[in-house]
């Protein structure tokens, strides 16, 4: 099974549950409010984990009681989290998530201590694969992109810059539908892959402008989208480096991404191996 290290972001989610998303100014008063472990780079190592990979995690958390409830989950599970410092004068990072009925989210983030990441250390681990997630500092995510010889995957949040080391120097760059509008051109212009992932209508991977795969995903009740794209991001990235072909490497990752918007939170959502592994064969 790989070894992998993610550097990324860790915050906790705080969710509110209502009917309906309120528009810009409107009110929506019938949430359920749950708190629950997240952040990217955090759902990411968590994905990883729990599709049996070996994982070590970097990244920045306050020294404020959001912290051990933000790590939680990863500690649990056996997450490497020796790479996580509590930063003093900064607050754990915060998502303020507001999920409807349909499944459908907005979240505001508040990242605090995420943004004290920097790459001190070049020599990542001995591992097989790297994921930094973009919306922990891109200078800490380059760096380590820059200085890692295994297996590089970089998931793109939008607003941020994706530096030109990484868009050129990581094996796979996953985007939503949104983030791929965002950042346009640069993406076809890689020789890396690139992964699309278009919600509930599944994935394509593609080499520069070519189309390597495309995956429908399985059909599924949604009820909490959040942490479908951590969750399709590290079960790509593990299935191509074991090896998978694109086509079943990507059906590999939507199941994963499917699975995890079936239970509300980010973290406990994400698919443990034998359950995408059973839904695979269900929807075969
Ligand atoms: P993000 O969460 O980063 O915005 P997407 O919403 O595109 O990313 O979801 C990532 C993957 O999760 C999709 O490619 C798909 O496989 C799966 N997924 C997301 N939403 C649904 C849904 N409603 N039904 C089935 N699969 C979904």
């Amino acid at each position: 099974m790989a070894s992998v290290v993610v550097v990324g972001s860790i915050n906790l989610d705080i969710v509110a549950s209502a009917t309906r998303l309120p528009t810009p100014g409107a009110k929506v008063t019938d949430a359920l409010l749950t708190r629950h472990p997240g952040g990217g780079g955090a759902n990411q190592a968590l994905a990883a984990r729990r599709l049996g990979a070996d994982v070590a995690l970097i990244g920045r958390v306050g020294r404020d009681a959001e912290a051990s409830a933000a790590l939680a989950l990863l500690r649990e599970s056996g997450v490497d989290l020796s790479a996580v410092a509590a930063v003093p004068d900064a607050a754990t990072g915060i998502a303020l998530i507001a999920v409807a009925a349909s499944g459908e989210n907005q979240i505001v983030v508040a990242p605090g201590a995420n943004l004290r990441l920097v790459f001190e250390n070049p020599k990542i681990p001995a591992v097989d694969v790297f994921i930094g997630e973009h919306q922990a500092p891109g200078d800490a995510v380059a760096q380590a992109v820059k200085n890692f010889e295994g297996f590089t995957c970089v998931a793109l949040a939008t607003a941020s810059e994706a530096d030109e080391v990484v868009l050129r120097d990581a094996d796979l760059i996953v985007v939503n539908e949104s983030e791929a509008a965002w950042y346009g051109d640069s993406l076809a212009l890689r020789d890396g892959l690139v992964a699309k992932t278009f919600g509930a209508s599944g994935a394509a991977l593609y080499r520069g402008s070519e189309q390597l795969a495309r995956a429908s995903s399985p059909a599924v009740t949604a009820v909490d989208t959040t942490g479908a794209g951590d969750a399709f991001t590290a079960a790509l990235t593990l299935a191509l480096v074991e090896g998978q072909p694109h086509a079943e490497a990507l059906n590999f990752a939507c199941a994963a991404g499917a699975i995890a918007t079936q239970r509300s939170g980010a973290q406990p959502s994400l698919p443990a191996r034998d359950e995408v592994e059973r839904v695979l064969k269900e929807n075969d």
